[in-house]
Order: structure tokens, then sequence, then C-alpha cells
């Protein structure tokens, strides 16, 4: 799980979180997490990664306290993956760095934008809502859509086509072996 003898060196709080979200690919399920995705072949179609890793992955985070296996069907028993409360707390940096991409790192903008559920608010650039002020948005209040300024996706695992309609953030994307 840690990244190396450089990083286990370095007497850091941002060392010690990159050890549990820095390796590649591992904040990218912790986001397709907070867009709804819980099961393994909704991650696996979704990120297009090697089954391996994100085995490995999931177990990472699960670890580490960010995810949390839990049923969502007994027989035969099968898990899905979930945020914890501290998976949960990472909406806020995860926002931001999003933005920060979407700024400095993406031709066209982002794919998708988010909002306030309660007024239809787009977030500001921290996740906070513009109108209603206050503390930054909690993950439970925001909705997000597709950025209309971006082609729509062409991709078209169960994931990518729920996520053309708004969807509420942590709202359960149901797998395709299932009828939506
Ligand atoms: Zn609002």
């Amino acid at each position: 799980m840690a990244l190396g003898t450089d990083y286990e060196l370095q007497d850091c709080a941002l060392a010690r979180a990159l050890e549990v979200v820095g390796e590649r690919w591992s904040l990218l399920i912790v986001r397709d997490a907070f867009y709804g995705v819980q099961r393994f072949n909704d991650f696996l179609t979704h990120l297009g990664i090697p089954r391996a890793v994100l085995t490995a992955r999931l177990n990472a985070l699960v670890a580490a306290g960010v995810l949390r296996k839990e049923p969502y069907q007994w027989s035969p028993l099968r898990h899905g993956y979930l945020l914890t409360g501290t998976g949960l707390e990472l909406w806020g940096p995860l926002y931001q760095l999003s933005r920060w991409g979407g700024r400095h790192a993406t031709e066209g903008g982002p794919h998708h934008l988010f909002a306030h559920t309660a007024c239809g608010t787009d977030l500001d650039l921290v996740g906070g809502c513009p109108t209603c002020g206050g503390a930054p948005v909690p993950p439970t209040e925001v909705v997000m859509r597709p950025n209309p300024a971006r082609a729509g996706s062409r991709r078209e695992d169960p994931v990518s086509l729920a996520l053309v309609r708004p969807h509420p953030l942590l709202e359960p994307i149901a797998s395709a072996a299932e009828p939506a």
C-alpha cells in the first residue's frame, strides 16, 4: 500500500494521505463511489482498469477505512463497496482537485457539473453553494449532470449510461445485470 521508502520517511500528513489515495486509480475509484458505483464489475467497466489492479486498490481502500464492504446479495454472496465516514470526507478535496483539473489540465471543461440539490445552483470552486452561502455542500446534497458544453459520452458501460441523466451523488447506480 505504501508508495515506497521515500514517502515513508516523510513525516507529513499529505504523504500519509497519498499513501491512502495517491496510487494510480485509487482516487478515481473513490470518485466513482461518490457517483454511486458500488459493484466490482461496474467499477471495472467504467474505469477500464485491469481486474487485478482493481482488486488490489479496493482491498487497500477497505484496509485504510475509506471504503467498506456490504453484502448486496446473499446467495451467492456478493459485496458492494461503499464510502465510510472517512471516505465521505474526501468529497471536498476530490471536488476541488477536479475543478483544478478542469481549469488547468482539461481542454473543453469538465464532463460533469455539480449543483446543490436544494436550490439547483452550481457549486463554486471550493464546493460551496453561492445561493445558500455558508459551508461547503456535503455530497449527500449534491446532484451531478453532464456538461452540455461537452460532446455526449460515447461510452456505453452501465455507469456511463446512468450518468447521462442528472444523478444525486451516492445514489446507487444499478449494475447492468439488474433492471434499472
Ligand atoms: Zn443552494
